[in-house]
């Protein structure tokens, strides 16, 4: 029989907790043996409880320990199904995708917007979809959730209170659950399997919008090290001095302060061309990076990457422009 790792590391899954009361994070395995025991019918799946948190606590620290749990314990398994909060899951999977290069084998990540031991709980459904991607899906890091399969680095919570909670806006699913499941090829693991765990937390997100104070922005440059600017629409913002809030000089500061910039868009769908615009020509004359269509988690979680890996800028920019684990297009 296969076997399935399947780690716990928390989210509104192995919750617990009736209205008034907060869920909570509750005793997930033993619900899990009640409430989904064909899991254990599907394959020989061993559980191992990472954490049993609110996904809102996961850090990048908590990312790298997970990659290296799951790099030592794959070769034992056909692969591993990883539940986990919505709040952050785009974040972990793009974070994951990236600490694993070469993957030989899936990692699934899945959630639910319910608990699993209530009635019209998602969780049941989303765990077997899971358990099957990870015995048939592609090798590499993918979500399954509302019986679809979707690229880890790709996706995006899109919904708080329906079953469809995430989109892939840029990329087709790699699978659709329905009477019969289905899978696309996905990525193919050309290089070693490696563990790359070093991350470089010190990076901010800044939004662009109408009112934001240039000053307030520049004050962040002296505590980071890498800097995802959330643009409006191609990579657009603010140039003009005679309106009074002019990005530029930040992108300047930031170049003269040696912190590698990346220009994403708040749109869900397609992605930045710096070129295009007048804002973003100068964002590129600045030495900005263009995120293409990553979207912002996996932007975030990139650089932190590139900046614990690399220290020339040259080295920091090839890394994000490189399509390094299907993260664009
Ligand atoms: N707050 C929860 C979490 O991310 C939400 C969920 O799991 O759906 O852990």
């Amino acid at each position: 029989m296969a076997r399935i790792l399947l780690v716990h590391t928390g989210g509104t899954l192995g919750m617990a907790g009736r209205r008034p009361e907060a869920l909570r994070p509750a005793a997930f395995f033993r619900t899990l043996r009640r409430r989904a025991p064909e899991l254990f019918e599907l394959a020989e799946v061993d559980l191992e409880l990472f954490s049993n948190l609110d996904s809102a606590e996961m850090q990048p620290e908590l990312w790298s320990r997970l990659a290296a749990l799951l790099y030592r314990r794959l070769p034992r398994y056909d692969g591993a199904v990883v539940t986990h909060g919505t709040d952050t899951l785009a974040y972990t999977a793009s974070a994951l995708s990236f600490l694993l290069p070469g993957l030989p084998k899936p990692v699934v990540l899945t959630g639910s917007q319910r608990p699993l031991g209530e009635i019209r709980s998602d969780a049941r459904l989303n765990l077997v979809d899971s358990v099957i991607c990870a015995l048939r899906g592609p090798p590499e890091v993918t979500v399954c959730f509302d019986s679809h399969l979707y690229r880890g680095n790709r996706v995006r919570k899109v919904k708080v209170a329906e079953y469809d909670a995430f989109d892939s806006p840029n990329f087709p699913p790699l699978g659709v659950l329905g009477v019969e499941a289905r899978f696309e090829p996905g990525l193919r693991p050309a290089r070693r399997f490696r563990l790359l765990e070093r991350l470089e937390p010190s990076v901010f997100v800044l939004k662009v919008f109408p009112g934001l104070e240039p000053s307030l922005a520049r004050a962040l440059l002296p505590g980071i090290k890498g800097l995802v600017v959330e643009a409006y629409g191609s990579g657009n913002f603010p140039v003009s001095p005679r309106l009074g809030r002019p990005l530029r000089p930040l992108f300047r500061e930031a170049r003269e302060r040696g912190i590698p910039v990346v220009v994403v868009s708040e749109a869900n769908r397609n992605g930045v061309d710096l070129a295009l615009y007048e804002s973003g020509a100068a964002a590129l004359a600045e030495g900005a990076i263009g995120g293409g269509d990553m979207t912002p988690a996996a932007a975030v979680v990139k650089l932190m990457h590139a900046l614990a890996y690399f220290r020339g800028r040259a080295e920091v920019r090839a890394y994000l422009e490189k399509n390094v684990a299907g993260e664009h297009s």
